[in-house]
């Protein structure tokens, strides 16, 4: 079975992380035989510059027709002065929205070698491994009606409608509950059910969907508190299921248990596992082509895209232990080396690349 997956590199630091990225698949494909066929499109300021629209007609074809995309990262200065409408990021808007992406999977994991650049102390964050799944594409983001308007008196008002339909909330609380089923078997859901209607009938659905899952261990959450414990203790979570705007915040809080930006992966999914895959940070424009930009975010969004896409457990787990294999070594980029001692190595993108392909290739070739 060839797999088809399309390259989005996108702007900025996107194409110089991407062009080494890619080496990871030929890896896979040469040592174990994931077999995939890759196509390249351009998003964002990229597609602006050639095309001018951020999401080209030719990009979202192949993007419907690929089994999984890989993005970097849109944006820069280059494109700031424009509308809104025509920005480099609603190429991403675009994808999401086209492709039906309603399910965004943001791990907070911290490899032991880097506790000390988290803002928390490290006995508290020091292997944490964690996953939030935040609703994409409904919720307070997206209801109608919204909008600003004036009242009887004269005064402006502002206001958007939260809303979420029985099938939406059991969806995502379905795959809330797969995904807990896969990793640690806990299953948090986190609301706001003391106060807002839609998230009490939230919390009746999830509970609903409870039943399919005997085996899964749910708890209910209300958001002002998962903020709190997410800096308290944040160890305890597994999986953290959420609607849009309540996971859009708790995954920022979350990601930066992590201290680093250029390490946190994700996806987005649709119903049937076909996923976008991006690294969480942008297109670091004041870094961009110095070979300075942390490429590992890019790893291991490919990493979620063998376990979650196309259900290569294997694969995912040797290139994330690929990853820690490099950390151990002692090679940092500039952005998780603050505060190390002299034992580890400054290395560029290119060198941090080719440490963690190195490695996942002979972790391929010793079993
Ligand atoms: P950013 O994530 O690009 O950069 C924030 C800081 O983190 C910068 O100092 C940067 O150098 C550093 N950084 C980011 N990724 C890094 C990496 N892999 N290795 C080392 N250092 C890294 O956020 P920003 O500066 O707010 O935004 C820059 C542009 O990116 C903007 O145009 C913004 O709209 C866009 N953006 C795009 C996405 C996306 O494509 N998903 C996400 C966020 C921002």
């Amino acid at each position: 079975m060839t797999r088809k997956i399309l390259i989005l590199p996108g702007d900025g630091i996107g194409p110089e992380i991407m062009q080494h990225a890619v080496r990871v698949l030929e890896a896979a494909r040469d040592r174990y035989g994931f077999e995939v066929e890759l196509e390249h499109a351009l998003v964002g300021g990229a597609a602006i510059d050639a095309e001018g629209t951020p999401l080209p007609a030719t990009t979202l074809e192949l993007a419907r027709a690929a089994d999984a995309v890989l993005l970097g990262a849109v944006g820069g200065p280059k494109w700031d002065a424009l509308p809104t409408a025509q920005r480099p990021e609603r190429g991403l808007l675009g994808l999401r929205s086209n492709l039906e992406l309603f399910a965004n999977l943001r791990p907070a994991i911290l490899f032991p070698q880097l506790a000390s650049a988290s803002s928390l102390k490290p006995e508290l964050v020091s292997g944490l491994d964690i996953l939030i799944l935040r609703e994409l594409t409904g919720g307070i983001y997206f209801g109608e009606p919204r909008g600003v308007e004036r009242d009887a008196s004269g005064q402006r008002r502002g206001f958007n409608t939260y809303v979420y339909t029985e099938s939406e909330i059991r969806r995502i609380a379905r795959l809330g509950f797969e995904l807990a089923g896969a990793r640690g078997k806990r299953l948090c859901s986190v609301d706001k059910a003391n106060v807002l209607e839609v998230t009490a009938l939230w919390r009746e659905i999830v509970d609903e969907e409870a039943r399919n899952f005997p085996d899964i261990e749910l708890s209910h959450m209300y958001v002002d508190n998962a903020g709190m414990q997410l800096v308290r203790a944040p160890k305890q979570f597994d999986v953290i299921v959420t609607g849009n705007m309540f996971g859009d915040i708790l995954s920022d809080v979350a990601a930066m248990l992590t201290g680093s930006l250029g390490m946190l992966p994700s996806a987005a999914l649709d119903a049937n596992s076909k996923g976008m895959y991006e690294p969480v940070h942008g297109s670091a424009p004041d870094i961009a082509g110095k070979n300075l930009a942390n490429p590992l975010a890019t790893l291991l969004s490919i990493a979620m895209m063998f376990r979650y896409t196309f259900a290569q457990a294997r694969l995912a787990d040797e290139l994330e232990g690929a990853v820690s294999d490099v950390l151990d070594a002692g090679l940092r980029t500039r952005d998780i080396a603050q505060g190390e001692s002299a034992s580890v190595q400054l290395v560029g993108t290119d060198a941090m690349t080719d440490a963690v392909i190195k490695a996942f290739s002979q972790r391929l070739d010793a079993s």
